[in-house]
């Protein structure tokens, strides 16, 4: 896998109903590649339970809560990053994502509630995993394979205390 630079940003979170989901986005961007999640509101639970993972499984990802999500875009486009927003109201996938592949520097934009209509203007791409709704954990997995095109499946954590050990049957972990 290449070193891209691939951040997540989760705007709408409401700590009351969204921790479980929100601490999934995250996991799933750290398992298929990206560095890190920015997350547009407080909420230190999802930030640690983030840590504990990446503590015991190695990597290192970021989670950054209570970012000022605007700022977050327009500081990562003067940085020179492309902004991907995913949304079922964008173009389709497979006929955007090889305009998207070259960039080196990306941030992924996932909502949870209704999206502000400002973030459809600032993304640099509005990308739809299919035209139907359904979930960001889904959406950015199947963004994230289709970027990195399968690549992530060999990325390694380094400083993990755990490793899995792949069995056809059974559960084998190595403790290191
Ligand atoms: N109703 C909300 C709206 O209109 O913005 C979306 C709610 S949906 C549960 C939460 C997030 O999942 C969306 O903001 C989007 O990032 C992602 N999502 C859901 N379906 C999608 C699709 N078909 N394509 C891309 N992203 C999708």
């Amino acid at each position: 896998m290449t070193e891209k630079e691939v951040a997540i940003l989760r705007i709408g979170h409401r700590p009351e109903r969204d921790q479980r989901v929100t601490t999934h986005v995250a996991l799933t961007g750290r398992a298929l590649g990206a560095r890190g999640m920015f997350l547009a509101t407080r909420d230190k639970g999802v930030v640690q339970s983030v840590a504990d993972v990446a503590d015991r499984w190695g990597g290192n990802f970021f989670c950054t809560d209570d970012v000022k999500w605007r700022t977050c875009v327009k500081e990562w486009k003067a940085s020179g990053g492309k902004v991907v927003h995913l949304t079922m109201y964008g173009i389709n996938l497979p006929d955007i994502i090889g305009e998207i592949r070259p960039c080196e520097k990306l941030l992924v934009v996932v909502g949870a509630e209704k999206v502000p209509g400002e973030m459809y203007g600032l993304a640099d791409y509005n990308v739809a995993v299919t035209g139907q709704p359904h979930s960001e954990i889904a959406s950015l997995a199947l963004f994230l394979d289709r970027f990195y095109d399968g690549s992530e499946f060999y990325s390694t954590f380094p400083d993990a205390k755990i490793r899995i050990v792949p069995s056809r049957a059974g559960k084998q972990t190595e403790e290191l």
